[in-house]
């Protein structure tokens, strides 16, 4: 589908190739079986863990998918990614890197550790992301949260909503988010109401969406910030720059060194089963399988999204060029 242009496009070679090879590694990875849903949050302990979607969305809009890519889940983690955005559009990059810093901590996404410049490692972890969090502005939690709620729609391109269920269910069981919380009110990093701001953060966490949502985010992100298929301008390029970088070095957890190397794309993963992932001004990766590693990961989203990477040459530093020549074979002279 291209909303840019009306007319029907013409498929090119690439475009049979990359649909039928996102099928086989369905095929393949339907078979795997390994990890487990998330319990720690009760509700997201319901998700059926067969589901299971692959999808891809071109710069210029073209959709390419298998398996359940209209299942929904919550977004979880991946909302990291777009409200450090939005902190760094509303406040500008200084302002926000003051309180929250870009190393990679290595530790797991719900430590409690600060830098000892008593700030959190990077805007990826709980501890990083509710202090952007607590850096969007609102008179009220529910005037931010339609904020976060507006960017989450529009680099998805459809009205996305919170699932009310995982919200209470995060919210009734989130004592670890909330000593991340007031340790940051202790060193002054969150200004307001610290429960206020953890009512955001649960909030966000629980948007619904689905494998074709998180490749059209993806896109967007590709594109400089515009949505490729409704054309509205989301981040500017400033902030796309500065998200992707940090999606780059600690959007996998405590296994995005690992994914950086192998992979090679910025990408970033929440405990709903969702997987993020970007090829700077080409095109964006969704996938949905709620089976998790012991790191938070879906499993069958790091194998399908490994394979896809290697066959199709898509590291950022690959040097066979076979990535620029799928992309042309895919995208035209793109
Ligand atoms: N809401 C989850 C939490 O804060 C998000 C974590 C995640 O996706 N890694 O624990």
């Amino acid at each position: 589908m291209n909303h840019n242009n009306m007319q029907k496009r013409e498929e090119l070679p690439g475009h049979a190739h990359l649909r039928k090879t996102l099928d086989r590694l369905h095929k393949t990875y339907s078979a795997c079986h390994e990890g487990n849903v998330a319990t720690y949050i009760p509700e997201l302990a319901k998700a059926n863990p067969d589901h299971f979607g692959v999808a891809v969305v071109g710069i210029d809009g073209e959709i390419y998918e298998a398996g359940e890519t209209s299942a929904e889940f919550t977004i979880q983690s991946i909302s990291k990614a777009f409200v450090f955005g939005l902190a760094v559009e509303t406040h500008g990059r200084d302002a926000v890197l003051k309180r929250v810093g870009v190393e990679p901590s290595g530790d797991a996404f719900n430590s409690l550790e600060l830098r000892s410049s008593r700030k959190p490692f990077n805007p990826m972890i709980n501890a990083g992301a509710i202090t952007d969090t607590g850096m969007i502005t609102g008179a009220s939690v529910k005037e931010r949260m339609n904020k976060i709620l507006c960017l989450l729609s529009d680099a998805a391109g459809r009205e996305l909503r919170v699932d009310e269920g995982v919200y209470r269910s995060e919210k009734e069981t989130g004592h670890r988010n909330r000593a991340i919380g007031h340790l940051l009110k202790n060193v002054d990093l969150i200004d307001g109401e610290v429960d206020e701001v953890l009512d955001l953060y649960f909030q966000q966490c629980s948007v619904l969406l689905n494998a074709r949502d998180l490749a059209t985010m993806g896109a967007t992100l590709a594109n400089l910030g515009t949505n490729p298929v409704t054309g509205k301008e989301v981040l500017s390029f400033d902030s796309v720059r500065d998200v992707l970088s940090v999606m780059f070095t600690c959007g996998m957890y405590d296994f995005a060194g690992e994914w950086a190397f192998r992979v090679g794309i910025p990408a970033k993963s929440g405990v709903g089963g969702g997987i993020l992932a970007v090829i700077n001004r080409q095109l964006g990766i969704g996938t949905y399988s709620p089976r998790l590693d012991a790191m938070g990961n879906s499993v069958r989203g790091i194998r399908l999204c490994t394979d896809l990477a290697e066959e199709m040459g898509l590291h950022v530093f690959n040097f066979t060029n076979a990535g620029s020549s799928f992309i042309k074979a895919t995208f035209g002279k793109k």
